[in-house]
Order: structure tokens, then C-alpha cells, then sequence
């Protein structure tokens, strides 16, 4: 691959939205006469399969390691740990985000975050600002992404921006939000191809502060006792994530979407953090965190407020 190229890309464990604006982005890129490729660094998730299958597209390329000097767009991250490997020696042209900023750049770039829901809303502007066309299939993928990071609207990091674009998405892409929202949503519940390890993997993130390193991993479920009922499996592999990473803590999240609950195993040095984050005390290395379904606005940050 040329390292002239554009190569455009999310986050390491990608979701729907790392994937979906992957895409978006570099038809972006492309239809302003830019030469771009959308690619992918790890597995797709069952939820991100449901939508390439219902618009009958392939999922971007595996890219596994960035030659030195590799022109590359960020979309749904810009932290180096969530990156590429290799990232530091790429050419970063652009990051269009929505999460906290933990990126610095020798040169001037394009850098465009807004505190919204979805990489896909930013990306809803930056079309209607180039006048590019959104056709039927670019909808139904930024749709995808908003229903996705936003748990259908229910999520608090949803804006009344995201909701907005949603319906004007919706649409274009000629689907009732509600029907497809849920039906995508419940595809990302399927777990039952994959072992334990994979489990904790599917959308897991590293974080680092103060030389301290963590993951806080997620998944979606609908219920959270045929989750839990394999909770010494995701323990043995947690633990076993922790000795290899040389993580100070773990925390795994089991998100029931339909209540807006979270359940956590948390797991490390540093695991009693939780239970003075939360105000809760942990039984077993588990919790349940009422009303907390977000890891950016509800888990992240009051992990590094009390992590020390
Ligand atoms: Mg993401
Ligand atoms: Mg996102
Ligand atoms: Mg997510």
C-alpha cells in the first residue's frame, strides 16, 4: 500500500462508529478529489456485521501495522494508546473525533471535535458544509453509527444534534429508527460465538495516567444474568489480560440497554477505585452502577477523577 495514500481509520476494537465513519470519511475525502481508503485494526463486531450485511458491503481492509511516513486520518479516537501501532512515526492529516482530547502534533492539522453523541454527526456536518451528497447508503452508515453510540437515543452523551441528524438520516436511508435501532442493537448482544477472552475484547480501551494503565472494557446486553452466570470465565481472563498488559486495573462493564444499568467485574491493584467512584461497594468484584451506561461521560472520567 502507498504511503501516499490516505489511509482513514478508528479505533483499535472497532465499533460501529469507528467503522461506519471510516468509510463515510474517505467517500468524503474522495468526492473532494482526495485519494482516501478506509481501513480497520482489529476484528468487526456482531452489531458492525448486521449493518455491512443489510447494505450487502465488505467490511475495510485489515491493517495491522503503518509503514513510517503512512498519511493517515483519525476518525473516533486520537489517543495513540486506542491508535495504530506505529501511529507516532504516520502522518497524521486529519482526526475528526468526539471524544477528550489526548493528542498533540508537531505540525498543523485539521483537528475537529465536538462534544456530540457520534464521529458520524461531525461527519453529517462536514458533508452538508461541502455540499457532498448523502445517498441512501452513506445515511444508513452514519445512521448506524449514531443508533450505535448513543444506545438508540438513550445514552447521555446523545445531543439534540444527534437526534436530529438521526431523523434526518433516517429518511434518506428510508428505515423507522426505532425498528432498525433496535434491531442493530440487539445483533451487538449476540455473544454466543465467541469464547470469554474474546468477550472482554470486543470493545475494550486502554487508558494511561500517571504511568498508571487501565482498560475499561464494554459490551451491550439485554441480560445481564445470562452474562453473569460466566462471570469466573471473564475473571480468569481479565486477570489473565492484567498480568500480560501489567494493568493496575480492569474494569468490565456489562451494559443492559434495555434497563440503562451497567454491571461491572473490576479486577486489578487499583480495583477499589470503583467503589469510591461510585459510592458502591463491590461484592465479589462486581457492582451494579445505576444509570450508568457511558464509558466516555460516566465511566472514564470518574476513573481518572479518583484513580492515584
Ligand atoms: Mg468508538
Ligand atoms: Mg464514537
Ligand atoms: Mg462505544
Amino acid at each position: 500500500m502507498s504511503i501516499n495514500k490516505t489511509l482513514v481509520f478508528g479505533h483499535k476494537n472497532p465499533d460501529t462508529d469507528t467503522i461506519m465513519s471510516s468509510i463515510v470519511m474517505a467517500n468524503l475525502e474522495n468526492q473532494l478529489g482526495n485519494s482516501a481508503k478506509a481501513v480497520r485494526l482489529g476484528n468487526i463486531n456482531k452489531e458492525t456485521e448486521y449493518v455491512l450485511n443489510y447494505l450487502n458491503i465488505e467490511a475495510p481492509e485489515l491493517v495491522s501495522a503503518l509503514e513510517d511516513g503512512q498519511n493517515v486520518i483519525l476518525v473516533d479516537h486520537n489517543e495513540a494508546t486506542q491508535s495504530a501501532d506505529n501511529i507516532a512515526n504516520a502522518n497524521v492529516q486529519k482526526v475528526v473525533d468526539h471524544h477528550a482530547l489526548n493528542f498533540s502534533v508537531s505540525t498543523p492539522i485539521y483537528y475537529r471535535a465536538e462534544p456530540v453523541g457520534c464521529t458520524a454527526t461531525v461527519l453529517y456536518k462536514m458533508y452538508k458544509e461541502h455540499d457532498v451528497e448523502i445517498t441512501k447508503n452513506i445515511a444508513t452508515m452514519m445512521l448506524s453509527a449514531i443508533i450505535s453510540d448513543t444506545l438508540l437515543f438513550k445514552s447521555p452523551t446523545c445531543t439534540a444534534e444527534d437526534k436530529a441528524i438521526a431523523e434526518k438520516l433516517a429518511k434518506i436511508a428510508e428505515v423507522d429508527c426505532g425498528i432498525y435501532g433496535t434491531d442493530l442493537l440487539k445483533a451487538g448482544t449476540d455473544l454466543s460465538d465467541y469464547t470469554p477472552e474474546q468477550i472482554i475484547n470486543i470493545d475494550s480501551k486502554l487508558f494511561e495516567k500517571d504511568g498508571k494503565k487501565f482498560k475499561i472494557a464494554q459490551i451491550n446486553t439485554a441480560d445481564l444474568d445470562s452474562v453473569f452466570k460466566n462471570k469466573v470465565y471473564f475473571e480468569a481472563a481479565i486477570n489473565d489480560e492484567i498480568k500480560k498488559d501489567n494493568l493496575d486495573l480492569y474494569m468490565f462493564a456489562a451494559t443492559d440497554i434495555i434497563n440503562s444499568n451497567s454491571k461491572v467485574i473490576t479486577l486489578g491493584n487499583d480495583s477499589k477505585v470503583v467503589e469510591k467512584a461510585y459510592g458502591v461497594t463491590l461484592d465479589d468484584n462486581t457492582a451494579l452502577l445505576e444509570n450508568v451506561v457511558s464509558r466516555k461521560k460516566q465511566m472514564l472520567p470518574k476513573i481518572l477523577e479518583n484513580l492515584d
